[in-house]
């Protein structure tokens, strides 16, 4: 099955436009959705999530027109949001039964089998006595991916799941994406480069509602090859390099700022070449224009 979104646009009644003719083709496996705060992720990931209505555009996964055939998508939809609210007072088991019985699941022995399994496979099933009041914010997330995995989706999407979360908690909440299913199109929607590139092989970076690149890290990392410069500048050398440069990075090594630029071209001025990384790529598609050397235009059919 595939994802298919074609010309997608949303302008809010305030004016904003948070989808600005957004084009994907998402397969089965984990796909990573990368922008900073306010690019449009989230409106794209409720749209898809049937939660609000676009502007113009479609939506097919599989067979279904997701804009319009809103309950099918909803059957095979495992949806974890930004804000997953959870009620305090009750307890990991109890919730994800009563959750089940909305899923649909009548028979109490299959829901208790049920239950028993996602708790083991999001590791919370010493924890299923525990009122969700009490969990971490790791423990919180693994129950929203329990509760997504409720009926089997054919989809699930993340919303910016691993904000927040400390190290260990990141690193077993991301792991535990990874074993979903491989039949299933999972979107991990993140602002953090390295989310994505530990789990995915397949990305898109949006920005400003607009998509700016679509294809595999490696192809990403490719095509900024021999274009990343760096050099170690003082911190009144900043200011001047930031106008007559593409900085897409400014970071503090040992506590002296280290710059990197974007350029076709050796830039002189002591830059040295480097090997540019994910988070290169996302911050030249961020700030500066990338020319593509080996992966097909993205302008819309
Ligand atoms: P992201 O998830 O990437 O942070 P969002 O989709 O939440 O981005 O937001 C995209 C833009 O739309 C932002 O400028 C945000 O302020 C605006 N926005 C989001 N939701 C609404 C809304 N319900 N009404 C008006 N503007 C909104």
């Amino acid at each position: 099955m595939q994802l298919v979104i074609k010309n997608l646009s949303k302008t809010y009644p305030n004016g904003v436009q948070a989808l600005n003719n957004v084009s994907l083709t998402i397969n089965q496996g984990m796909f990573g959705l990368l922008g900073p705060n306010g690019a449009g992720k989230s409106s794209l990931m409720r749209t898809i999530a049937t939660l609000q209505e676009a502007d113009s555009g479609t939506i097919q996964m599989g067979d279904i027109n997701v804009l319009v055939e809103k309950d099918e998508v909803r059957k095979a939809l495992g949806y974890l949001p930004q804000e997953f609210g959870v009620y305090p007072k009750v307890d990991a088991e109890t919730l994800l039964d009563h959750l089940a019985v909305l899923k649909g699941i009548s028979r109490r022995s299959e829901r208790k089998e049920v239950v028993k399994a996602l708790l083991q496979k999001t590791n919370l099933y010493d924890a299923r006595k525990k009122n969700l009041g009490g969990y971490s914010g790791g423990m919180k997330q693994r129950f929203g991916i329990a509760q997504a995995l409720l009926a089997n989706p054919k989809l699930i999407i993340v919303d910016e799941p691993t904000a927040g979360l400390d190290p260990v908690e990141r690193n077993r909440f991301l792991n535990l994406l990874s074993e979903i299913g491989e039949n299933t199109i999972v979107i991990l929607s993140t602002h953090i480069v390295d989310d994505v590139k530990e789990l995915c092989s397949d990305m898109a970076i949006i920005n400003k509602g607009e998509v700016l690149y679509q294809g595999s890290p490696a192809d990403a990392l490719n095509d900024i090859q021999g274009k990343i410069w760096e050099k170690r500048a003082s911190k009144a050398e900043l200011e001047t390099l930031r106008t007559t440069h593409t900085v897409i990075s400014e970071k503090l090594v040992a506590g002296a700022p280290v710059v990197h630029v974007l350029a076709e071209l050796a830039p002189g001025d002591g830059f040295e070449p480097v090997t540019g990384d994910l988070e290169d790529v996302y911050f030249s598609y961020i700030f500066g224009p990338v020319v593509r050397a080996s992966s097909p235009s993205l302008s819309p059919e």
